[in-house]
């Protein structure tokens, strides 16, 4: 059919639900906006079970507070870990007296500054990303907060971070470690990882139930089949102990023994 046989109301009729459709999603865009920076990354926004959880044990360091914030204006910030997630991982990371501490995909380093603020004065935290742009949203706040100093950022790839560690004699010296960058070197960053950790220390990994892609991975889907892989490896893995909880996307506690 071509434009000339489509009537004038069809037409009116067609301009005035174009009209409709981008006022509800311009509308729709505003409304999200304000609700992600009032409750998003903080867990089930409209689950009022999980807002009781939240107002009931959330302890958002100021500075944490102001570092979500700031990331709800980015346009990643899907990417950020959820802040009840973080809070757990910090008590964990404080529970077994860390020290050395190793980010593996940083984003504006919500996660970072929370670990880092939970290390002693002589504690550090290396902090691997590839992206100066994301990252340097989060320096002023680690700044403001007084833990600049204990986290040694390092932006290149995280295998080349984790192979220099290993070669300048640091295995099995770090407490923590928390793996959350691209999830088809999630195999890599785990094996590496578990070589730098001290036995009794943590590796959290981060998005292992993947939107519940996990349950059926798609063959091409190569981000789905790398952490369904390393979770059934994991499964079997003798070197570590281990729990895969429900918390923020799924996060998996390996334990080396
Ligand atoms: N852990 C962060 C937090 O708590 O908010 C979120 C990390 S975000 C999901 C993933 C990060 O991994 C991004 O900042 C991205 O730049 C980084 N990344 C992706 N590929 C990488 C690589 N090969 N090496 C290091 N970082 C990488
Ligand atoms: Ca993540």
């Amino acid at each position: 059919m071509s434009f000339r046989n489509i009537s004038k109301e069809a037409m009116a009729g067609t301009v005035t639900l174009g009209v409709v459709l981008l006022v509800g999603y311009l509308f729709g865009k505003k409304k999200s906006s304000r609700m992600s920076i009032s409750k998003s990354h903080c867990g089930g926004k409209d689950d009022p079970l999980m807002q009781y959880v939240l107002n009931n044990s959330l302890r958002e360091h100021p500075v944490l507070k102001k570092l979500r914030l700031r990331t709800m204006d980015h346009c990643w910030n899907i990417m950020m870990v959820a802040c009840e997630q973080s809070q757990l991982m910090a008590n964990l990371a404080k529970l077994i007296k860390t020290k050395k501490a190793l980010e593996i995909g940083v984003y504006t380093g919500y996660n970072t500054l929370s670990i880092a603020l939970t290390l002693p004065d002589d504690g550090v935290l290396v902090a691997c990303d590839i992206s100066e742009e994301y990252t340097n949203i989060g320096k002023p706040f680690w700044a403001e907060a007084g833990v600049e100093d204990k986290i040694d950022l390092r932006i290149q790839p995280a295998l080349k971070t984790l192979d220099d560690l290993l070669s300048d004699g640091q295995a099995e010296t770090f407490d923590f470690v928390f793996i959350d960058a691209d999830k088809v070197n999630y195999d890599n960053y785990y094996e590496k990882s578990l070589q730098l950790l001290r036995k009794g220390g943590i590796i959290a990994v981060d998005n292992v139930l993947w939107g519940g892609k996990v349950l059926n991975p798609a063959p091409g889907d190569e981000d789905t089949v790398a952490i369904d892989k390393l979770n059934k490896k994991l499964h079997r893995d003798a070197r570590v102990n281990l729990s895969m909880l429900t918390v923020g996307d799924g996060l998996t506690l390996a334990i080396k023994l």
